[in-house]
């Protein structure tokens, strides 16, 4: 695929303003180099150290869902290449700001080398373990996890402004993405069944249990 039929491909399941900042966001940059010629391709593809950039229909889902408005403070749990958080830097510019969280201290600093070359200026990149979310920034009016939970993490919740919003896969061998919405309390939404990488950290899996996964 190239970035036109892919950006056409999303039409009907992804809010135009989440096209239009994908169109704007170049997924080669956040790719190693043997799989530039697959930015474009609709799948997950490895980004070293068994993990992976999700998919670009996932992306433009998890951005829906969330109704990314200018001026956010947005938390991403699961930095990964830095790719899914450039795209909700767009979304939120003016004025708003991503900090995005990685538990891999190589990829961390390879996201922050990737949203540089692309001229990001709105996303921190940090290493540590997202699963306890990051209170000296928090709270956040949205927060978007790219790794599977055992189910939802509370310091997550907790960081949450009232209003706020998080999207966030849940389960091991059954995935589900959930909205949780806090408004008088917490209601949580099943979206669709999902696929991805272990959340692994104090409020996630621990690594011993990943192998069974
Ligand atoms: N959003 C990423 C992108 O656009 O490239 C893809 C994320 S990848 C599917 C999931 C990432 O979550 C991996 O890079 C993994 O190392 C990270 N991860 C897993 N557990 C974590 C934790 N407790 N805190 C922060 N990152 C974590």
């Amino acid at each position: 695929m190239n970035k036109e039929q892919l950006l056409t491909s999303l039409e009907g399941f992804a809010h135009p303003s989440v096209i239009s900042a994908m169109s704007r966001v170049p997924r080669e940059m956040f790719l190693p180099d043997l799989l530039q010629s697959r930015a474009y391709d609709d799948t997950p593809l490895p980004i070293g150290r068994g993990q992976t950039i999700s998919a670009p229909h996932m992306v433009a889902i998890m951005c829906t869902i969330l109704d990314l408005q200018p001026g956010m403070n947005v938390l991403e749990v699961g930095g990964g290449s830095g790719y899914h958080a450039a795209v909700m830097a767009e979304l939120v510019r003016p004025g708003g700001h991503v900090y995005a969280v990685e538990r891999i201290a190589e990829l961390a600093e390879a996201a922050r080398s990737n949203l540089a070359r692309a001229g990001v200026e709105n996303v921190t990149v940090i290493h540590s373990d997202g699963s306890l979310g990051l209170p000296e920034h928090a709270p956040y009016d949205r927060i978007s996890v790219a790794a599977t939970a055992p189910s939802i993490p509370e310091p997550l919740k907790q960081q949450l402004k009232s209003g706020g919003k998080m999207v966030l896969p849940v389960g091991r061998d059954s995935q589900e993405l959930y909205l949780v919405t806090r408004k008088n309390g917490f209601s949580v939404e099943r979206k669709m069944g999902v696929i991805f990488v272990p959340l692994i950290g104090q409020e996630g899996f621990k690594e011993r249990e990943i192998e069974i996964i």
